[in-house]
Parts: structure tokens; C-alpha cells; sequence
């Protein structure tokens, strides 16, 4: 059996309201968790991962991308040490090489990078020319046809031209999707979430996407504005870090700049991070 390789694959940083972030929690609470600037905007990573399984090779979600302006006010572009492709290509991928891109939900910061436009900005195409590209049903209807909390979320452009594509599939329930890849899907962030967890040598990774962005959302009553139905966030919260707990999980945050992993420990208050590393201390990809 061919070995599994993971990478990390950083694409541009966004920078979001840190009130936003936060929800209900005060900021004399979260001021010491996670820095903010004068405006109060919080820098987030948007941190993808590449999983080569020989015969599979998935990328999970595509960060924001290169279509949107770099002038819209609350989000920072920070395109140069950020590029998913030049990071692909750091790690000996190619764009062509990718044959699966799983994209947990369809908010802008999440797929943009899957489609881009041609060099005159006059066509769409896909970022990863051979891939099929996998959604949760319950997300696609959403997206399709968005409501007013989540309208901004979606751009058109993210999604014109899976619209009717043979590279689309449909995710119902949770599965199996490749040899070591598995989906669980979640609806309190937004319907349809996915959660992929992967299986590296007989330790599970999550990739806990929008359903735990940053590691000082863990606490169960901590709960980001974003999310649309924050009481089912806090249920799913709860079974995740309970199951990821007693699976001895690794969690992977996509939008936290500043810790990109941890494990988990049982506290008085509840489930806690333990270590916090970097993904590469834990991976050995062998070539
Ligand atoms: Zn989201």
C-alpha cells in the first residue's frame, strides 16, 4: 500500500471583525485569546491540506482565491507568501495533479480558489483542471439559492460553473469518501458543513474547518457570529470534541494564524486543547 503524505498548504490570509468572530463573547474576554488590530480586525489563516494517497490526491478546501478585489474593506488579500499555488509547488504539486477537491462549504474563503479566471478575465475556469469536486447536497441547495444571513457569503462567480458540471458530486451522508479520507457533515455553521477526518497512519486528523475555526473557539459557549444556528453549533461542538477526545484526535485549524494544531484534554470545564504544534512535527511524509 502506498504511503499517505499530508501537507499543509497556507492560501491568502483573511482578516476578520474580531466582534464578528467572537459572537457574544465580550472582548475583555477573548482580547487575550486571539490579537486584534486597531479596527479590531483579527488576522485568520486560511489553511488548506493536501493529502496524496498515491492514487487519490485530495485538496481540502481552496481559500479565498485571486478572483475578488483586494479592495473590499474588512478583508486583507495578502497574496504573496500565501499563494496556493506556488505552495502546491513547493510540495511537488501541480495544479493538474489534483484529483479531488473537497470543499467543506461554499463561503467565499472556502472555494474561491477552486475556480479562477483566464488571463484576460473574460472566462472561468477551473483551478484544478482534472479534479472532481465534492459538496454536501444540503450545501449546494444553499448556496444555490442563499438566505439573507448568508447571501454575502456567496459569490456567484464561486459557483457558476459547477452548476450543471460532471466534476460535481454530491455528498448526502456521512462516508467514506476515499481509502483515509472520511466525512462527517455538520449544519450548525451553515447547512451541509463537512468535517473530513483523516486517517494517517492509525492516528485520525480532523480538519475542523468553520465548525471549530480557532483554537479559542473550543469552549462550548464560545460561538462565532458567523455561524447561523449557534445552539446546533454547540451540540455538534460537543459530540466532535467528546469523540475526538476519546479517538485521541489531532484537530487542524483553518483560519487560527497562530496555532495550527492541537490535541485534546478532559478539564474540570470540559474538553480542552492540549499540545499545540505545527502540523509538520507530527507528519513524516517519505518520498
Ligand atoms: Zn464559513
Amino acid at each position: 500500500m502506498a504511503d499517505i503524505k499530508i501537507f499543509k498548504i497556507e492560501t491568502p490570509l483573511i482578516k476578520l471583525d474580531g466582534g464578528a468572530l467572537f459572537g457574544v463573547i465580550p472582548k475583555w474576554m477573548w482580547k487575550n485569546k486571539y490579537p486584534s488590530d486597531e479596527n479590531n480586525l483579527c488576522t485568520c489563516a486560511t489553511r488548506s491540506l493536501l493529502i496524496d494517497e498515491g492514487d487519490r490526491i485530495v485538496l481540502i478546501d481552496a481559500g479565498v482565491g485571486t478572483k475578488h478585489d483586494k479592495d473590499e474593506l474588512i478583508y486583507d488579500f495578502d497574496g504573496a507568501d500565501n499563494d496556493l499555488e506556488i505552495n502546491l509547488q513547493k510540495n511537488g504539486y501541480k495544479p493538474e495533479d489534483i484529483t479531488d477537491v473537497i470543499l467543506t462549504h461554499l463561503h467565499y474563503d472556502h472555494c474561491g480558489g477552486a475556480l479562477k479566471y483566464n488571463e484576460n478575465k473574460t472566462k472561468l475556469l477551473f483551478s484544478f483542471p482534472n479534479a472532481n469536486y465534492h459538496i454536501s447536497k444540503l450545501q449546494w441547495k444553499n448556496a444555490l439559492s442563499p438566505n439573507y444571513r448568508e447571501r454575502a457569503s456567496y459569490k456567484p462567480e464561486n459557483i457558476e460553473l459547477l452548476i450543471g458540471s460532471k466534476k460535481l458530486n454530491l455528498i448526502e451522508n456521512n462516508k467514506r469518501l476515499t481509502k483515509n479520507i472520511e466525512i462527517k457533515i455538520f449544519n450548525g455553521h451553515t447547512q451541509g458543513l463537512l468535517v473530513p477526518i483523516i486517517n494517517y497512519k492509525n492516528r485520525e486528523i480532523a480538519f475542523a474547518g468553520d465548525l471549530i475555526p480557532i483554537l479559542a473557539l473550543i469552549p462550548l459557549a464560545w460561538i462565532s457570529a458567523f455561524d447561523v444556528r449557534p445552539l446546533e453549533v454547540i451540540e455538534e461542538k460537543e459530540d466532535f470534541l467528546n469523540e475526538s477526545y476519546e479517538k485521541n484526535r489531532i484537530i487542524v485549524f483553518q483560519h487560527d494564524y497562530y496555532n495550527e494544531c492541537c490535541d485534546l484534554k478532559k478539564t474540570p470545564k470540559g474538553i480542552r486543547a492540549n499540545n499545540v504544534f505545527k502540523l509538520e512535527t507530527i507528519i513524516k511524509n517519505d518520498n
